[in-house]
């Protein structure tokens, strides 16, 4: 049996994610495509798990997919998440999951670039972006503060 390792009751999730991120997150849906706010940033930096902040991608492995998605041909390690059987639809998929809190956040298919052959194709609601340097700013600051 698979375990979180954060476990929040449903209403506890609805509390802190807003009612799209939830829909997603929490009920597997899918956000219409081009609707969402990450399909087109380009910026560096790290993508995480909107509902438990665990680092899943980074822009170094995003490509246009021209699916409306955020696309990645990698996962920053294959610890972040689990992949698992999705037949729902009537078509067989493979689900993406965080491995920390169990979210749902999209599906992997195996028509994506080089070089790993895969596109791991993820709702922009299930993902929150840090932007490269903010974090070293911010441990920088600390330092300078002792
Ligand atoms: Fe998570």
């Amino acid at each position: 049996m698979v375990e979180n390792k954060i476990e929040k009751s449903e209403g506890e999730w609805k509390k802190v994610l807003t009612p799209e991120q939830y829909n997603v997150l929490r009920q597997k849906g899918t956000e219409r495509p081009f609707s969402g706010k990450l399909y087109y940033n380009k910026e560096k930096g790290v993508y995480t798990c909107a509902a438990c902040g665990q680092e899943l991608f980074s822009s170094d492995t995003k490509f246009e997919s021209g699916t409306g998605w955020p696309s990645f041909y990698d996962v920053i390690s294959s610890d972040k998440v689990r992949l698992q059987e999705d037949n729902s639809h009537f078509i067989h998929r493979i689900e993406i999951v965080c491995s920390r809190c169990g979210s749902h956040l999209g599906h992997v298919f195996e028509d994506g670039p080089e070089p790993t052959g895969k596109r791991y194709c993820i709702n922009s609601a299930s993902l929150d972006f840090k932007k490269e340097g903010e974090d070293k700013q911010q441990g920088q600051e600390e330092k300078n503060e002792k």
